[in-house]
C-alpha cells in the first residue's frame, strides 16, 4: 500500500534526528520539502540522496496533486518542513488530508517538535493544554485572539518570532493579565534558555533576546489575584509597542 510519511526534522540540535527518520527519507521515492534548500542541506548532512520537490504554505493545493499522482502510481512519499513537525504550524495538512481521504496509508514518525520540549520544562501545568501557533502580527488582531482563550482553564502554548516577541509578551499583558509565563527560546541549542516568572518580569528580562522562541503562558485561575495594577500595565505595554 502507497503510503505518506509524516517526518519530524530536528529544530537546532542534528543529533536529535532519529534513525527511522533517515532510513524512511533514504528509502521513499520522493520527499516534499518545504524550502528545497534549506532541505537540501540536512538531507546531505545525513547522506540522504532520495529526489524531492517543494511543498510549501503557497502551493500546498497545486503541490498535493503531484504527491496524490505519486501515491496513485503506487509510489511512497514523506513530508517534511523546515524543522519539527510539518502540519505543526507549517505546511502538510493538505496533502495529509487529501491522502486519509482517498485511503492511502498516513505514517506519523515521532521526533522533534519545540511546542512540548517548551511546555515540559516551562515549570507550568502540562494538562490540559491548548497550542494556538502564532498570533496575529497587528496589535489589536492579537489581542482580539487572545481574549477568545481568557478564560481557558488551561496552558497556553504559542509560537513567536524574535523582532516580535516584546509586543507579544506586550498583547498577553494586556488580554491576560500578569500571568506566569515560560519563554522557551533557543532549544536544544547551544544557547537554550527558559525565561520564567511573571509575565511583566520576563517582558524587562527579555528586550534584546534573539533566537527562536515558544511562550508557555499560564491558563485562566480564578484564584489568581494580578500581581500588578493596571496603571502599570499600561505602562509596560506602551512602552513595548
Ligand atoms: N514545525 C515546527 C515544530 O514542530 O515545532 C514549528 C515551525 S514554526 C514555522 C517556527 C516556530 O517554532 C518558531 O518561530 C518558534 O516559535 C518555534 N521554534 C522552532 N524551533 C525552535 C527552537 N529551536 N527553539 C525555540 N522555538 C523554536
Amino acid at each position: 500500500m502507497p503510503t505518506l510519511y509524516i517526518v519530524p526534522t530536528p529544530i537546532g540540535n542534528l543529533d536529535e534526528m532519529t534513525p527511522r527518520a533517515i532510513e524512511v527519507l533514504k528509502n521513499v521515492d520522493v520527499i516534499a520539502c518545504e524550502d528545497t534548500r534549506n532541505s537540501m542541506k540536512l538531507l546531505q548532512y545525513f547522506d540522504i540522496h532520495t529526489r524531492f520537490v517543494q511543498y510549501h504554505n503557497f502551493n500546498e493545493q497545486e503541490s498535493s496533486k503531484g504527491l496524490l499522482q505519486l501515491l496513485e502510481q503506487g509510489k511512497n512519499v514523506a513530508v517534511i518542513s523546515d524543522a519539527g513537525y510539518p502540519l505543526i504550524s507549517d505546511p502538510g495538512q493538505v496533502i495529509v488530508n487529501k491522502a486519509i481521504a482517498l485511503g492511502y496509508n498516513v505514517v506519523p514518525l515521532s521526533g522533534c517538535n519545540a511546542m512540548l520540549n517548551a511546555l515540559v520544562a516551562s515549570g507550568l501545568i502540562t494538562q490540559p493544554f491548548t497550542f494556538i501557533g502564532f498570533l496575529p502580527a497587528n496589535q489589536k488582531e492579537s489581542v482580539k485572539t487572545l481574549n477568545l482563550y481568557k478564560h481557558y482553564p488551561m496552558t497556553l502554548i504559542f509560537y513567536e518570532a524574535p523582532h516580535r516577541i516584546e509586543k507579544m509578551l506586550a498583547s498577553v499583558l494586556e488580554a491576560l493579565g500578569d500571568r506566569q509565563v515560560c519563554v522557551a527560546r533557543e532549544l536544544t541549542k547551544k544557547h537554550e534558555e527558559f525565561i520564567r516568572g511573571c509575565c511583566s518580569e520576563v517582558l524587562e528580562e527579555i528586550k534584546g533576546a534573539k533566537g527562536e522562541m515558544v511562550v508557555v503562558v499560564e491558563g485562566f485561575n480564578e484564584e489568581l489575584k494580578p500581581a500588578i495594577d493596571m496603571g502599570e500595565i499600561t505602562l509596560l505595554v506602551e512602552e513595548a509597542i
